[in-house]
């Protein structure tokens, strides 16, 4: 039996992790709804610390840090760095 060589890739990259920051990684495990709604969040004038704030609040484990870095871009999302 064959297997198309696409689904050995795809294990390859299931193993690895996508090459996503933890908050995109975060953003993949919403809701389309709740990951719209943050996304919007974080590119409106809200404060990192209120964002933060407010995922801790709802059971959500992510560094401050880790969501200022999103959000000015210099996270693994953009441009494969790190
Ligand atoms: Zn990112």
């Amino acid at each position: 039996m064959e297997t198309p060589l696409g689904l050995g890739l795809e294990r390859l990259l299931g193993a690895n992790g996508p090459s996503v920051c933890p908050v995109a990684k975060l953003i993949a495990t919403l809701t389309e709804a709740e990951a719209e709604l943050l996304q919007r969040v974080m590119l409106s004038s809200a404060s990192t610390r209120q964002i933060h704030n407010e995922l801790t609040a709802s059971g959500f484990r992510i560094g401050r840090d880790t969501i200022a870095n999103h959000r000015r871009g210099w996270c693994r999302c953009n441009g494969g760095q790190q």
